[in-house]
């Protein structure tokens, strides 16, 4: 069999994460892992109580003071076609002075990490931090990309990522920001 090219490994499409058949989709979450609004709450809704008994139980014995930003932990996908969620705690934009940019970075370094580490074959990313937390877009989006993209250059797993954009605004960005070098 050939093999993957990077460009291949990497796919965008525009819907709801939800709805993706992929081994893990990621959770754009708040640090208290007890759910919240945005596509977090939409993956709740979907997966079912499963995911919240779990979030409650690692907030419990695990993240007291809650999942800092940056780190990424893994649950059951519950009810979804996707078998795990790996939550995810992105930085709030303050203006871009606060670490922001690596904390996002950190975000899919984490999640990415899981995925190689539990052998994963796809992940889907929501646009982490550009709803409710207020990041730019298109900044988010280069980063989103250039993490994705290091990571995959240097591991074989997970086989394939999937950038998931709710919005028409995000898909333009996600599609330039591919179609850069
Ligand atoms: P954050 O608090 O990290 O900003 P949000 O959930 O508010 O998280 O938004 C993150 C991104 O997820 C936004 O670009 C938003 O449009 C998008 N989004 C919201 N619901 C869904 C969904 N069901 N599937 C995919 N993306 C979604």
């Amino acid at each position: 069999m050939p093999t993957p090219t990077l460009s291949n490994r990497i796919q965008l499409v525009q819907g709801d994460i939800t709805k993706q058949a992929v081994s893990a989709i990621v959770n754009a979450a708040n640090s208290s892992l007890l759910g919240g609004g945005g596509v977090d709450g939409a993956i709740h809704r979907a997966g079912g109580p499963a995911i919240l008994e779990e979030c409650k139980f690692l907030r419990a014995r695990k993240y007291p003071a809650g999942l800092p930003p940056g780190q990424a932990v893994a649950t059951t996908g519950g009810n979804l076609p996707a078998r795990y969620v790996i939550h995810t705690a992105g930085p709030v934009w303050h203006g871009g002075s606060q670490h922001e940019a690596e904390e996002l970075a950190a975000c899919y370094q984490s999640c990415l990490k899981i995925a190689t580490a539990r052998i994963f074959e796809s992940v889907a990313f929501p646009s982490i931090s550009t709803g409710i937390y207020g990041y730019p877009k298109q900044e988010a989006a280069a980063i989103a990309v250039r993490e994705v993209r290091q990571w995959l250059a240097a591991h074989e797993w997970p086989q394939r990522v999937v950038f998931v954009v709710f919005d028409e605004e995000n898909r333009r960005l996600y599609e330039e920001a591919l179609a850069e070098q």
